[in-house]
């Protein structure tokens, strides 16, 4: 394992994004924030980068009703009008990409590659939004009755609130925002505390390419704070019919409370508890390949990093043999390192917790194969080593989402209990299976099968393209985000009957008095 120490003076970076040392976190048209300010403190070596200062209730109040006047005017220019917008959102971001990348990777603690990769994912999600804001359609269906027409329209829904976890500190906003404009919507985007300055980088991009085209900035504003200051109000605001909340399962409990309690929507994406199954059929070199990447990439802190492998005990020994390999030669350092492969955990609550988890390993009669250290020759307090552990299903431990680089080995006889065990924990986000059998395969996808929002074949659980409906279902929370039809998320549906006979016949052939 290698070490290395960061040495990158951020402040050049910070001013070619229009950053300062303290930066306003509210937006709406203008620039304020009358809250304390927080500073963002980088997982790479502990030290402040920058300070932002968050909303006070004021704020707040404000910020809604400019998106709410952005909307009234927003929601009648033409969708394809709008898509101009975030076409021109796609383009400024390709612009940013090296720089936007850099600061997310110093801001959450990716490695640069990933850092990158989100902002493409920025990239993607803008030219799919741009497609489809001239294919926003509706159905015309065939009326029961005479000379009517039965019909149904998308219209805008209103203001959309984005709350944001640290781990996609970018790319989940423009999956939500960038849908949401072309839709005719105005969002409120409340980042992660932990990474408030890429969500102000971000911002002021879309408030140049506003002022560009001459589209309402306030359409996408943003207010930096914590859960209790901000994103409660927004889960309780009555003027927000949408709040699309990703984060952990106990967030979104909350927050789905909150909003159903005032009959409002929520599109929630929440914690993941992903598995892969290697059956004995399968490439075993590939399989490996897709683990490693899929339980060390980003430190383990996606919501689709594998957790789990049901590993059929023929083969166990072999994989268990490249994945070690692959861990002992595994580059752990500066994310800023381009031959690193894995960076820090985002703080250092995050380091106990993991650390606690790989104890709770051996407390419940599991065992470490490998790693789950610290690594204090390694600055700033949130570095690791990732734990490689051979588990049992019926560990409670196994049932949970650990937030870190810690992946159970689970050995199984039988297809049908690799698939029981895999189905049965409570979050039900990605999953994958590595065969070469086309009847395991067919039926991991099946009504059978997975009972996951995502369910991949030969490819891993992690990582997914913006084209697909991305969620997943129990405590994930049942949303989906991104590509497919999610736009209708955004949208109201509205049902129209439209009579063009001289009579008036009544639906279902009710006669009413003549
Ligand atoms: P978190 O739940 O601590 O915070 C997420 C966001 O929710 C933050 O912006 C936070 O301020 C806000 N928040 C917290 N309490 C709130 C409340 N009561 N009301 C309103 N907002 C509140 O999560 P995190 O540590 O930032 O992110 C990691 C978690 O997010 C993991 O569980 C991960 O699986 C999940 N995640 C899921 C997806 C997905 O698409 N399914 C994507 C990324 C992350």
């Amino acid at each position: 394992m290698k070490t290395s120490s960061p040495k990158f003076n951020p402040s050049a970076l910070l001013r070619r994004l229009g950053l300062e040392k303290i930066n306003d976190g509210v937006f709406d048209g203008e620039w304020g924030g009358r809250g304390p300010a927080i500073e963002s403190v980088s997982p790479v070596d502990g030290r402040v980068i920058a300070a932002v200062r968050t909303a006070s209730p004021e704020d707040y109040e404000r910020v809604v009703q400019r998106a709410q006047a952005a909307f009234a005017t927003w929601r009648a220019v033409p969708a394809p009008v709008r898509g101009e917008t975030v076409r021109r959102l796609g383009n400024a971001l390709r612009a940013a990409k090296a720089d936007l990348g850099r600061l997310a990777t110093l801001e959450s603690g990716k490695i640069i590659a990933e850092g990158e990769g989100e902002v493409q994912e920025m990239i993607d999600i803008c030219d799919f939004a741009v497609g489809l804001s001239r294919q926003l359609y509706g159905l015309t269906i065939a009326s029961e009755r005479p000379s009517h027409r039965l019909m149904e329209q998308w219209h805008p829904l209103g203001l959309i609130g984005i709350i944001s976890a640290f781990n996609f500190p970018v790319a989940v906003w423009s999956w939500n925002a960038a849908l949401a404009a072309v839709c005719g919507n105005a969002s409120i985007w409340k980042p992660s505390e932990k990474t408030p300055l890429t969500a102000v980088a971000v911002t002021r991009i879309a408030q140049r390419v506003c002022r560009e085209t001459g589209a309402d900035p306030a359409i996408f504003s943003l207010l930096v704070g914590d859960g209790p200051s901000v994103g409660e109000r927004l889960a309780a605001d009555r003027r927000v019919p949408l709040v699309s909340a990703t984060g952990s399962c106990a967030m979104g409990r909350r927050v789905a409370a909150v909003v159903a309690s005032r009959l409002g929507r929520s599109l929630l994406e929440l914690g993941g508890n992903n598995a892969l199954i290697v059956t004995p059929s399968a490439d075993l070199g590939m399989a490996a390949r897709g683990i490693f990447f899929g339980a060390v990439g980003t430190a383990g802190q996606r919501c689709t990093s594998t957790r789990r492998v049901f590993v059929h005990e023929s083969v166990e020994g072999t994989l268990r043999k490249k994945l070690l390999a692959a861990y002992r030669s595994l580059p752990i350092g500066s994310p800023l390192d381009p031959g690193t492969l894995m960076g820090p955990l985002i703080d250092r609550p995050s380091v106990e917790r993991y650390l606690a988890a790989v104890r709770e390993v051996r407390a419940q009669k599991g065992r470490v194969i490998f790693g789950g250290e610290e690594r204090p020759d390694l600055p700033g307090g949130c570095y690791v080593t990732p734990c490689l552990a051979a588990s049992r299903a019926d560990m409670p431990l196994v049932q949970e989402e650990v937030f870190g680089p810690l992946l159970h080995l689970i050995p199984y006889r039988n297809f049908a209990d690799a698939l029981a065990m895999q189905n049965a924990v409570p979050q039900g986000l990605s999953s994958a299976i590595f065969t070469n059998d086309y009847r395991e395969a067919e039926t991991f996808l099946s009504a059978v099968g997975s009972d996951c929002g995502i369910a991949n074949v030969n490819t891993g659980t992690s990582g997914a393209e913006i084209g697909g409906a991305f969620g997943g279902e129990k405590d994930t929370g049942g949303g989906r985000e991104s590509g497919s039809d999610s736009w209708k998320n955004y949208m109201r549906r509205q049902t129209n009957t439209l009579n063009y006979s001289s009579s008036l016949p009544l639906a279902q052939g009710i006669v009413f008095g003549e």
